[in-house]
């Protein structure tokens, strides 16, 4: 094995603005649980970034997409659209919320999801549409709302990779019924664990604040008004999100400026092609290369082997959703050549707000001397 000075880890939290002094502040008030200043001015502050009226923060992305689909009224017997490639948790949401996911394919010029997928896959008994702005890259929203206006389906945006991310000018998370977003360690920003359901629809939520709180009424104690759940996101946590969210445009362009290294370092390297955009203004999260073996020379697995080799912290790609055991019998909408194509050949490469571009360049260098 090469000798390598160098250990580039995929991602690290930034957090050297005010999280410490907040969090500090937090615990000497003692409200270090679910209520406090800081989960009312994060939620407030987030959903206005996003250009909506409330924010739900929860636990984590994944209960923010539970709560997102129970609110809805999504259940047994209705269908859910979501892609083939995708992290998990948004497919396993559906079937939690007891609803029968149906997996459409990617676009054959880009990993998110297919709208013309989405028309195939349409029954009597589709409910809801989840796009999921995997990578940072905003999906077809144009196309995807017009199906779900046409055919009166909620749409639940998936944007736990997309914190900032645009079409048209509009921020993803606004074109839908209700968004749900992620602050997990290694997201585009982080409280920790942590999620956000983001809605300007009053009644929604109303209801996804009942339902996060044991579907308690919120004006009788211990008076039950639905069978909830206990989503609800600490102080201590929305302490660090709202020094996040003093940051987030700092942490955005830094992070805007580390994809731009790597697309340009990526530039004239055989068989690789890195994170291109289909639509709008992607953000930069992790950061997604294709490797194509015939040009490449390498296959993505034995490439993945030489960048570890190289003290680069590599993964490969989602693997498609039908691939997988707890999937392979859910009801697919035509094939699923492209995602299962993507999710065979993509890796992610390290992004986050303290790299230097010279790991960049030391990362695009060491590629291109793999690929030849
Ligand atoms: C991270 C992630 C989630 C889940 O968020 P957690 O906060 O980790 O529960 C859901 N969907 C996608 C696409 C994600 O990347």
């Amino acid at each position: 094995m090469k000798r390598h000075t160098r250990q580039i880890v995929m991602s690290a939290p930034s957090l050297g603005g005010n999280e410490e002094k907040y969090v500090l502040e937090a615990l000497r008030s003692s409200w270090i649980s679910s209520t406090g200043k800081f989960i009312t001015e994060f939620e407030e502050r987030f959903a206005s970034f996003v250009g909506l009226r409330h924010g739900v923060a929860t636990s984590n992305g994944t209960t923010a997409l539970h709560l997102a689909l129970v609110a809805l009224g999504v259940r047994k017997g209705d269908e859910v659209i979501v892609p083939n490639l995708t992290f998990a948790a948004t497919v396993n949401m559906v079937i939690e919320a007891g609803a029968t996911p149906v997996l459409v394919d990617s676009l054959p010029d880009h990993w998110n999801i297919d709208p013309a997928g989405i028309r195939k896959a349409l029954t009597p008994r589709t409910k809801a549409i989840m796009p999921v702005h995997l990578m940072g890259h905003p999906c077809r929203m144009d196309d995807i709302m017009s199906i779900a206006r046409e055919h009166k389906l909620f749409v639940v945006e998936d944007c736990a990779e997309a914190h900032g991310a645009s079409v048209g000018g509009t921020m993803v998370g606004a074109f839908g019924e209700v968004s749900c977003f992620s602050y997990y360690g290694n997201k585009i920003i982080t409280t920790g664990e942590g999620g956000m359901c983001v809605t300007s629809n009053d009644a929604l939520a109303a209801s996804m604040r009942m339902l996060r709180d044991h579907g308690m009424d919120k004006n009788r104690r211990y008076w039950h008004e639905a069978v909830g759940y206990n989503y609800r996101m600490t102080n201590l946590n929305a302490a660090v999100g709202v020094a996040q969210m003093e940051r987030l445009n700092d942490i955005l362009n830094k992070r805007r400026q580390i994809g731009d290294a790597y697309r340009s370092g990526f530039e004239g390297v055989r068989g690789i092609r890195a994170s291109f955009t289909n639509e709008g203004k992607a953000v930069d999260w992790l950061l997604p290369a294709f490797v194509d073996e015939a040009a490449a020379g390498i296959g993505r697995d034995a490439l993945m082997e030489k960048i570890k080799e190289a003290g680069i912290d590599v993964r490969p790609m989602f693997h498609p959703l039908d691939t997988m055991p707890p999937y392979r019998a859910l009801a697919r909408a035509g094939n699923l050549e492209h995602s299962r194509h993507f999710g065979a050949t993509g890796i992610m490469l390290p992004l986050h707000p303290a790299m230097e571009l010279e790991d960049v360049a030391y990362i695009c260098g060491s590629i291109k001397d793999i690929v030849g």
